[in-house]
C-alpha cells in the first residue's frame, strides 16, 4: 500500500496528524484488504549507529505562519541511555515534541541533533536506524505476525523474537493467529493488540532512541506495566509521553510542557516547581485520567 509506505517512511509532510489520519484510514478500511507487499524495511544497521544522545537547541516550532509557537527557543539535552517522561495537559505539545525529536516535524529555528548529527535533511532510512517513534495509534501491515514484529530488524533471530513475545506478553495474540507465521491485518487486531505489535517492533529495533507517544494507552494496566518494565530495561535512550504516574516515576527526568516555558528535572523537582505537574499528579493519584489519551481529533480536523 503506497500510503502505508509513506507513513512508514515518515514522509509526513503534514506532520504527525497526517500520519495518524492515514493510519486511521488504513485501519478503518472495511473491505478485504488487497494483499499489500510489506513496506520496504529501513536500512537498519546493528544497534550502535550511535548511542542515542539527543540535543535540541534554540528550537522554535509553530504549525503555520499565523499559529502561535508550540515551542519557543527550547533547549533539551538527553544523555545516551537517559529515560525522559514528557507530561502535560492535552494539547500542550507532547506529540509535537515527539515529532520534532524524531525529525518528522521541521522546526522554524533551531536544530535537533541525534548523536551530534542534525536530523534536518537526513535520509529517512538513516533516521530509521537511529530512532523509532511509536504514535498512539499504532499500525500493522497485512502480513505475518513475525514479519510485523521483525519489521525494524528483519535479521532478529527466533530467540530475540521469543524474548520480546515473552516480555511484552504477546502469547495470547501469537496463539490466536496460529503462531508467528499467522497472518495479521489492521482490521483483525484490536487497538491494544496493534499497540503490542508496535511496541515489540520498537523493542527489537536497532535504533538507540525509542520515543513512545502514549503508545500504551490502549493496554490494560498489567500489560502497560509489563511494557514499561520491558522498555525500562532496553538499552538506549527512551522518551515516553506519559499519562500515568508510574511512567513519570520510572523515568530519570520529567519534562513538563503546558504552553509556558517547559520545566525539566527529576520528579520531585518538577513537582516542587510546577503547579500544572502537581495537578496532573493529583489526578493520576486519584485514578482519574485527565490526560485522557487524546484521540487526535479536533474540531474541523481530519
Ligand atoms: P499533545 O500531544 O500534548 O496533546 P500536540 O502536540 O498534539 O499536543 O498539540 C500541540 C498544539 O499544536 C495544540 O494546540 C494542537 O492543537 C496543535 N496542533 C497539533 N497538531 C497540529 C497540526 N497538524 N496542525 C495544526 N495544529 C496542530
Ligand atoms: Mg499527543
Amino acid at each position: 500500500h503506497p500510503a502505508l509506505h509513506s507513513l512508514v517512511q515518515g514522509v509526513a509532510t503534514g506532520g504527525l496528524r497526517f500520519a495518524v489520519t492515514l493510519d486511521r484510514i488504513l485501519t478503518a478500511s472495511a473491505s478485504p484488504p488487497a494483499p499489500a507487499p510489506p513496506p520496504e524495511p529501513p536500512r537498519a544497521g546493528p544497534r550502535g549507529a550511535g548511542a542515542g544522545a539527543v540535543r535540541l537547541s534554540g528550537l522554535t516550532f509553530r504549525y503555520g505562519p499565523h499559529a502561535r509557537p508550540v515551542f519557543r527557543d527550547l533547549d533539551l539535552d538527553l544523555a545516551a541511555g537517559e529515560h525522559l517522561a514528557v507530561v502535560g495537559p492535552s494539547g500542550a505539545g507532547k506529540s509535537t515534541l515527539a515529532g520534532l525529536i524524531a525529525g518528522l516535524l521541521a522546526p522554524q529555528t533551531g536544530t535537533v541533533r541525534l548523536d551530534g548529527a542534525d536530523v534536518a535533511g537526513r535520509d529517512q532510512a538513516e533516521l530509521a536506524a537511529r530512532r523509532v517513534l511509536i504514535p498512539q495509534e499504532a499500525y500493522v501491515f497485512t502480513g505475518s505476525l513475525g514479519d510485523n514484529l521483525r519489521y525494524l530488524r528483519p535479521t532478529a533471530d527466533p530467540d530475540e523474537v521469543a524474548t520480546v513475545v515473552d516480555r511484552l506478553g504477546l502469547h495470547r495474540l501469537v496463539d490466536r493467529v496460529g503462531g508467528l507465521a499467522g497472518t495479521v491485518d489492521p482490521g483483525t487486531l484490536s487497538a491494544g493488540e496493534r499497540q503490542l505489535v508496535a511496541l515489540a517492533r520498537a523493542y527489537l529495533s536497532p535504533a538507540p532512541l525509542v520515543i513512545l507517544d502514549e503508545a500504551t494507552c490502549h493496554l490494560d494496566a498489567p500489560a502497560e506495566a509489563r511494557a514499561e518494565r520491558a522498555f525500562a530495561d532496553r538499552p538506549g535512550t527512551l522518551v515516553v509521553v506519559a499519562h500515568r504516574i508510574s511512567s513519570a516515576l520510572r523515568a530519570g527526568r520529567v519534562l513538563l510542557v503546558d504552553g509556558g516555558p517547559p520545566v525539566l528535572g527529576r520528579h520531585d523537582d518538577v513537582f516542587a516547581r510546577s503547579a500544572t505537574y502537581r495537578d496532573l499528579v493529583g489526578h493520576w493519584q486519584r485514578g482519574a485520567d485527565p490526560v485522557a489519551p487524546d484521540t487526535g481529533a479536533r474540531p474541523g480536523s481530519d
